[in-house]
């Protein structure tokens, strides 16, 4: 595990009662701004889903 980085988390504080679509962002910036913790699994699998159905769109929307 990586270092964590403290003043990130000062300004984004986690909601003890987020919803998955309040959790999705704030874990998309925390992987890139810290490491002290890995997305959960459900979390990372869910958005790798969403990636992946928002890539088709864009293709359809393209041809
Ligand atoms: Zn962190």
């Amino acid at each position: 595990m990586g270092q964590m980085n403290k003043a990130w988390h000062a300004r984004n504080p986690t909601a003890d009662r987020a919803t998955f679509e309040e959790r999705r962002p704030w874990h998309e910036r925390h992987a890139k701004a810290c490491g002290c913790r890995q997305m959960p699994v459900r979390t990372a699998a869910e958005l790798a889903k969403r990636k992946k159905m928002a890539a088709a769109r864009t293709t359809r929307r393209a041809t």
